[in-house]
C-alpha cells in the first residue's frame, strides 16, 4: 500500500525526497522537542501523482480525513467548528528550497460561521475578519486563480477612504466589509462562490499547492537553479498560530520573524533576522510594514527572544551549519514554523565553514564540503563597498560576477560609438540578442529586464568574462526614449550606474570599489584574520587531501609568475602563437612567402633567436616545475591580413591607377591560396609541422637551446613538447623523430645533455578512440577539451554560442554550455577511453587536460575520477582547481 501521508511526528530530515525539506525540517524539529504546531506532510508522490494523471490519487482524501480526525482530537477543536474552530495553514514544500515560488494558503477553516466563532474564542473582532480576509485573498487568488491584483487594489482603496497608512489602519468593520468585497470580486471574476465548507477549503487548497509547482515563476526558478521539473512539491498541513492577535507582549499578542543562527551576509556568529509585531508570518517577507531587527524582540518580550535563542541554538548544534528559521509567537508562546540549512554569500560560506570547524561542531573535511569553487571565483573580484552605496536601485540575477562602473546605453551602437570616445557604458536591454554583440563587448557590464542565467545575455557575458546582471525585473526599459525607469525612478542614457554581478544589484551612481583580500592574498601571502583566513585554511586542507595536480596555461613569463604565486604546479599548456604576432608578423609572412628553402630558412632563422628568448623566460619563471610547450596549433593563414581587407586595399591603389606592390601582390595570391572554409578543420596543430619544412625544428631547437641556457645559468629547466590535433599515432612518430633529431644536436652542439619528453594533446575523437596506439608513440597525453568538445558535439564554438546556445539551453537540450562544463556523457567518455587505453598500452602514463574545462569547479571532479594527474588552467583559476580537486578526493 502506498502511503501519502505522514504526520510530523513520523518523518525526519533524511525523508526530504518524499516529504519536502519543509516538511523533513518540521519533523525533525518535532522530534527534537522544538515547538511545532501539530500538523502532518502530503508526500511528493501524491503530487508527482497527481501531476501526470491530473486527478487526485486513490486513497488520499481518506488518509487525509483520518489525519485530520487524530489533529481535531488533540486540538479539542474541528476545522471550522463554529464556536471556536482549528484553523490550518496549508504550505508547499519541495526538496529543494524554492523560497517563495509556490503557493501556502493559511486560515483555512474559516467561514461566515466560524469567523464569529473565532472572534468570540479570541476575545479579538479584529483578529478574526483579518484572518477571514486573509483566507479569503489567498484561497481566491491561489485555489480560484481571481488577480492577486485585484484584492491589493480593493484593499488599497479602502485604506485610502480610511486614511490608513497600513494594514494596522483598518478596524473589525474595515475588516469584514473588505471580506465582503472581496467575495464579491471572486464571485464576479469566476461565476463561484467562495466554498463555506472547511473540508472543501481543505481539499482544494492541498491540490492548488500541488498545482503550484507548475506556475511559470516555480518553472523558471528551477530552470535557472538546475532542479528537475519531475519531483514534485509535498503539501505540509499545519495548525495555525497567530502573531496577529495584538502587540508584541501584551498577554495577548504576538508577532511573526525570520531568523537566521549567524549573519549570512558575512557569516559572523550571532543572531540575525526581522521581527514584525502584530503580524502573520507572510507579513515579514511581504514588506507590507517594515519590520524591526530581531534584538528588538529582546526588548519587547525578553521570555520570547531567550527561548528563540536556546530553540536557534538547538537547531545549529543539531544541523552543525547556518540553519534559518521562521517564527511565530502568539500570546507569549513561541512556535517554531520552519527550519532549514540557510543560503549564505560566498565570504559567509568560507567563514562558517572556518568558525564551525573552530567550534568542533564540523571536521577540515566538512568544512572543505561547504566551500566550492564558484564561491571562490566571486570572492576573486573587487566588489562595491556596500557600506557606501545605499539601497539598491534594482536586482536581478547575478549572471556573470564582477563590479562595473559605467554610464547607462539602450542599445549596440550607442555603446559601441560611447565606448569607442573612451567612455565607460553598462548596455541595457530588455533581452539582447545576437545583434547586441558589437555592443556587449564594447560595454563594462550587461544589465537585462529579462531572462535567466541561461539568457543570451548571461551565456555570451560568461562567455566574454563580462559583468551581467539579468533578469532584473523591477526595471521597465524603454529603449525608444532611452531610459528606464524602476517604479518612480528614472535612468535616462548617460546616467552612471554601477552593475554588481556577483550579487545581482544594480546602483545608482558610481559605487566605490574595493579590492578583493582574497585576491591579495593570492598575490602577496597577506592573510588577515576573518575570511581571509578562513579562504587560506580551506585552500590549505584542499592542497592537502587532493591527488590531482593543478597547472596553470600561461604564455608569458609574467603569467608563469602570477600562476606560480597562486599555486601552479607548472605549466601545462604553454601556447606559442603570441611568439609569432607583433613585429614578429613580418618573419611569418616571410617564411610563408618564401619561394626556395634557403629563403625559409632565413625567415625562420631569424624568428629562432627570439623564440629562444621567450622560453627561457618562461623556464626561469618556472624553474624546476614542468612546462609543456605546444608546437604551433593555428592555420598559418591566421598570421596573413585578412583577405577581404587586402583585396580592398589593392583594389583602391588600382582605383587611384597604382599597381598593388609585388608584397601585396604576393601577400593575396598566398592568402587565397592558403584560405580554407572550415580553418578549424583545415591545416592546423600537427598538420603545419608535417607540410611546412623546418617549422617544427626550428621551435624544437628554440626550447632546446633555451634549456641549455638555463642550464647553463644553473636552473632546472623542465621544458615538455606538445603536439597539437593528433589523428593518428603515425603523425606523432613522423613529428617525434624530428624533434629527437634536434634535440640531439643541440645536445651535441652545447655539450649539455638536453631530453624533452614528446607527448600530444588528445583532441580528436579518433586520437581518444585509438589512444592505445598512441601512447606507444607519446610519452604523455594532455586532454584538449575545447578543441574535442567542439568536433565531438561538431559544434564550432566561435559560431554555436551567439547562434543557438541560448535557444538550447531555453530549451532544456542541455543544461550548461558543454565549452563550460565537460560533457560526461560524450566528451568524457571519450577521456575515459583515452586514458583507460592509453596507460594499458604505456603503464603510469602521465595525463592532464589543458581545455577551459580544467578550470571550471563542475568539471574538476569528473578529471579527478577519471585517473587523471593534473588540471591545467588560465592563472586565475588556479585557485579554484586547486580548492575543487581537494574536495573532489574527500
Ligand atoms: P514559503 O515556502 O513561501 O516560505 P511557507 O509555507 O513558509 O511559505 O508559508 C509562508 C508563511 O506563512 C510563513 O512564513 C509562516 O509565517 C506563515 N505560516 C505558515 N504556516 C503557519 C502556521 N501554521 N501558523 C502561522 N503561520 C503560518
Ligand atoms: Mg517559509
Ligand atoms: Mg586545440
Amino acid at each position: 500500500m502506498v502511503r501519502y501521508v505522514y504526520a510530523f511526528t513520523e518523518g525526519g530530515r533524511d525523508m526530504a525526497g518524499l516529504l519536502g525539506g519543509k516538511g523533513a525540517n518540521l519533523a525533525e524539529m518535532t522530534r527534537l522537542g522544538l515547538p511545532v504546531p501539530p500538523g502532518f506532510t502530503v508526500t511528493t508522490e501524491a503530487c508527482r501523482s497527481f501531476l501526470t494523471t491530473g486527478s487526485e490519487p486513490a486513497g488520499l482524501a481518506r488518509e487525509i480525513s483520518d489525519r485530520l480526525t487524530l489533529l481535531e482530537q488533540v486540538a479539542g477543536r474541528r476545522l471550522g467548528q463554529p464556536d471556536d474552530p482549528l484553523l490550518l495553514s496549508v504550505r508547499s514544500g519541495a526538496r529543494f528550497s524554492m523560497p517563495g515560488m509556490m503557493e501556502t494558503i493559511l486560515d483555512v477553516g474559516l467561514n461566515e460561521d466560524s469567523v464569529l466563532g473565532l472572534a468570540k474564542s479570541s476575545g479579538n473582532e479584529r483578529f478574526a475578519w483579518d484572518s477571514y480576509r486573509r483566507l479569503v485573498q489567498m484561497f481566491g487568488s491561489t485555489v480560484m486563480g481571481v488577480d492577486s491584483a485585484l484584492f491589493e487594489s480593493t484593499m488599497a482603496r479602502l485604506k485610502q477612504a480610511r486614511g490608513a497608512v497600513d494594514d494596522l489602519g483598518l478596524d473589525a468593520a474595515d475588516l469584514a466589509g473588505l471580506v465582503e468585497a472581496y467575495k464579491e470580486l471572486i464571485h464576479r471574476e469566476t461565476g463561484e462562490s467562495f466554498p463555506q465548507s472547511p473540508a472543501e477549503q481543505l481539499q482544494r487548497a492541498v491540490l492548488a499547492v500541488f498545482r503550484s509547482w507548475n506556475v511559470e515563476r516555480a518553472r523558471v526558478y528551477r530552470r535557472r537553479e538546475h532542479i528537475p521539473d519531475g519531483l514534485g512539491t509535498a503539501v505540509n498541513v499545519q495548525t495555525m498560530v497567530f502573531g496577529n492577535l495584538g502587540p508584541t507582549a501584551t498577554s495577548r499578542g504576538g508577532g511573526s520573524g525570520v531568523a537566521f543562527t549567524r549573519d549570512p551576509a558575512t557569516g559572523r556568529s550571532g543572531l540575525y533576522g526581522d521581527y514584525l509585531p502584530n503580524a502573520q508570518g507572510e507579513d515579514v517577507v511581504a514588506g507590507i510594514r517594515n519590520t524591526v531587527p530581531l534584538d528588538e524582540l529582546g526588548r519587547l518580550d525578553p521570555d520570547a527572544f531567550t527561548r528563540l535563542r536556546g530553540h536557534m541554538a538547538t537547531l545549529e548544534a543539531h544541523y552543525r551549519d547556518l540553519c534559518d528559521i521562521e517564527f511565530t509567537i502568539e500570546r507569549g508562546t513561541l512556535w517554531m514554523l520552519q527550519t532549514r540549512v540557510g543560503k549564505r554569500t560566498a565570504e559567509a560560506a568560507f567563514t562558517i565553514a572556518a568558525e564551525l570547524a573552530d567550534e568542533g561542531l564540523i571536521t577540515s573535511d566538512e568544512g572543505l564540503a561547504r566551500v566550492g569553487g564558484d564561491e571562490l571565483a566571486r570572492l576573486m573580484f573587487p566588489r562595491f563597498d556596500t557600506s557606501a552605496v545605499g539601497e539598491a536601485l534594482a536586482h536581478g540575477i547575478p549572471a556573470s560576477p564582477g563590479a562595473a562602473v559605467g554610464a547607462a546605453v539602450f542599445d549596440s551602437a550607442e555603446a559601441v560609438r560611447r565606448a569607442g570616445a573612451g567612455e565607460r557604458v553598462v548596455l541595457v536591454r530588455e533581452e539582447t540578442t545576437p545583434d547586441d554583440l558589437p555592443g556587449m563587448v564594447a560595454a563594462q557590464a550587461v544589465l537585462t529586464g529579462r531572462g535567466g542565467k541561461t539568457s543570451h545575455a548571461a551565456v555570451v557575458a560568461r562567455g566574454m568574462g563580462k559583468v551581467c546582471v539579468c533578469g532584473a525585473e523591477e526595471i521597465a526599459v524603454d529603449p525608444r526614449g532611452r531610459r528606464f525607469a524602476v517604479g518612480d525612478t528614472v535612468v535616462e542614457e548617460g546616467t552612471v550606474i554601477s552593475v554588481d554581478g556577483s550579487e545581482g544589484t544594480v546602483y545608482w551612481g558610481a559605487a566605490p570599489l574595493i579590492d578583493s583580500t582574497v585576491m591579495r592574498y593570492f598575490e602577496t601571502g597577506e592573510r588577515p584574520a576573518g575570511l581571509v583566513d578562513a579562504v587560506a585554511r580551506a585552500m590549505g586542507h584542499a592542497d592537502g587531501v587532493r591527488r590531482l595536480g593543478v597547472r596553470a596555461n600561461a604564455d608569458t613569463p609574467e603569467d608563469a609568475a602570477r600562476a606560480r604565486r597562486f599555486g601552479a604546479e607548472g605549466i601545462g599548456l604553454c601556447r606559442t602563437e603570441h611568439m609569432f604576432l607583433g613585429d614578429r608578423r613580418q618573419l611569418v609572412e616571410a617564411m610563408i612567402l618564401a619561394r626556395t628553402d634557403t629563403e625559409r630558412e632565413g625567415a625562420l632563422g631569424a624568428l629562432l633567436p627570439l623564440q629562444r628568448q621567450d622560453f627561457a623566460g618562461i623556464l626561469e619563471a618556472m624553474d624546476g616545475l614542468p612546462v609543456t610547450v605546444r608546437l604551433l596549433d593555428p592555420p598559418l593563414h591566421e598570421f596573413l591580413p585578412d583577405r577581404t581587407e587586402l583585396a580592398v586595399r589593392i583594389a583602391a591603389a588600382e582605383a587611384h591607377g597604382n599597381p598593388p606592390s609585388t608584397h601585396d601582390a604576393e601577400l593575396l595570391e598566398a592568402v587565397n591560396r592558403m584560405h580554407e572554409e572550415n580553418p578549424m578543420l583545415g591545416l592546423r596543430g600537427v598538420r603545419l609541422g608535417l607540410v611546412v619544412p623546418g617549422l617544427v625544428a626550428m621551435q624544437v631547437r628554440a626550447i632546446a637551446e633555451a634549456v641549455v641556457e638555463r642550464k647553463r645559468a644553473g636552473g632546472d629547466p623542465r621544458a615538455e613538447i606538445m603536439v597539437p590535433l593528433i589523428d593518428t599515432a603515425e603523425e606523432l612518430r613522423l613529428v617525434r623523430e624530428e624533434v629527437e633529431q634536434v634535440l640531439a644536436a643541440v645536445s651535441k652542439e652545447s655539450g649539455v645533455p638536453v631530453t624533452c619528453p614528446v607527448g600530444t594533446m588528445i583532441e580528436l575523437p579518433r586520437a581518444a578512440l585509438t589512444a592505445g596506439r598512441i601512447a606507444e608513440e607519446a610519452q604523455f597525453f594532455s586532454f584538449g577539451t575545447n578543441d574535442l568538445t567542439q568536433t565531438t558535439w561538431g559544434f564550432s564554438r566561435d559560431d554555436v554560442e551567439a547562434a543557438f546556445f541560448s535557444a538550447y539551453l531555453d530549451k532544456g537540450i542541455f543544461k550548461v554550455s558543454p565549452f563550460e562544463t565537460i560533457d560526461r556523457d560524450g566528451v568524457g567518455r571519450l577521456v575515459e577511453i583515452a586514458v583507460a587505453e592509453g596507460r594499458a598500452a604505456r603503464p603510469g602514463l602521465k595525463i592532464g587536460v589543458c581545455g577551459e574545462h580544467g578550470g571550471d569547479p563542475e568539471s574538476v571532479p569528473f578529471f579527478h575520477a577519471a585517473g587523471l594527474d593534473y588540471v591545467s588552467c588560465s592563472p586565475f583559476r588556479v585557485p579554484v582547481a586547486r580548492l575543487e580537486a581537494g574536495r573532489a578526493a574527500l
